[in-house]
């Protein structure tokens, strides 16, 4: 059995058929886990639907109710990119639920990942880039709510600036934002997160790795977070279709595992959620994604067994 559960449920699939956005690949995801032995059915959770209260807690009511009745504007519809329709809010709902569930479940075992989610282009007013709602900041501000917890950092290695965790957590000194990405590339105009790291096109790995590990080591000895939420994307992969940097797959995965060593060494809980990933072909993205897990895997086995730094 694992040592992190892992948050999934059949319906974040909207079967969008060749969008670029893939998102099958959350189902691609848990079938690979469970067909190579990685995972067993008894890993997963399946997530109920995050409440109307839990998403006010992020975004207005204007929105939330056009969301719900289907009255957005063909502009607000067009900004999302992907179709609008019942089973998408369903989804994102779900997904939604998913990272509190993730988050939860980080706060009670260390470790926890929402197979889905990390939509962090959604902001409080208005969805864009296959974002809807932001489920990563209502999981943060559910937690909060509760008092389970006070701060929390946003580690995004997604290769689009997360603007709106950006926008979301502007001016809030409980949040701490860290996205690095790449510049010459959406969202314009990049709200400033906390720590932006703004790379140059076809940055590679060693470059990449090098500045992360310098901003993480300050990120986590300026700021004492009570929870990680890891913001995964596989985008910054060297053959993605919307991405212009250059890490390899082996680049990606000494990405999760430094990332999951500062938490580790940091006695931080980490829930991580997926955010994009378009490679040419879904099965690298699935690979990618599949990998991430198996670093949390190795990174939770190791703060059990309290292996020193
Ligand atoms: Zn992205």
């Amino acid at each position: 059995m694992l040592p992190l559960k892992l948050i999934y449920h059949d319906l974040y699939d909207l079967h969008l058929g060749s969008h670029v956005f893939p998102s099958q690949k959350y189902r691609l995801i848990h079938d690979r886990l469970l067909a190579d032995g990685s995972a067993a059915p008894e890993d997963f959770l399946a997530p109920e639907p995050a409440t109307d209260e839990d998403v006010l807690l992020v975004h207005t009511a204007d929105y939330v109710r056009k969301l719900k009745k289907g009255t957005l504007s063909r502009e607000e519809e067009a900004k999302l990119e992907v179709p609008y329709s019942k089973e998408l809010i369903r989804a994102v709902w779900l997904a939604a639920g998913g990272s509190i569930l993730a988050a939860r479940r980080a706060l009670a075992d260390g470790w926890s990942a929402n197979i889905g989610g990390g939509f962090h282009h959604a902001c409080p007013d208005h969805g864009e880039g296959f974002c809807v709602i932001h489920d990563v900041a209502i999981a943060i501000r559910r937690m909060q709510a509760d008092k389970a917890i006070e701060r929390a950092i946003v580690v995004d290695t997604d290769v689009h600036q997360g603007n709106g965790t950006a926008e979301i957590f502007r001016g809030d000194s409980n949040v701490f934002t860290l996205s690095i990405h790449q510049e010459r590339n959406y969202p314009h105009p990049k709200p400033p997160s906390t720590m932006d790291i703004n790379l140059p096109d076809g940055t590679g790995d060693d470059d990449y790795l090098a500045i992360l590990e310098t901003h993480l080591h300050h990120a986590f000895n300026d700021f004492a977070p009570q929870l990680l939420f890891y913001v995964a994307g596989a985008d910054p992969y060297r053959e993605d279709q919307l991405g212009g940097l250059a890490l390899s797959m082996n680049g990606l995965a000494r990405r999760d595992a430094m990332v999951f060593d500062y938490a580790r060494r940091h006695g931080v809980p980490t829930a991580i959620a997926l955010a994009g990933g378009y490679a040419r072909r879904v099965e690298d993205t699935v690979k990618i994604h599949a990998t991430m897990i198996l670093e949390a895997r190795d990174a939770a086995l190791r703060a059990a067994k309290g292996k020193p730094a």
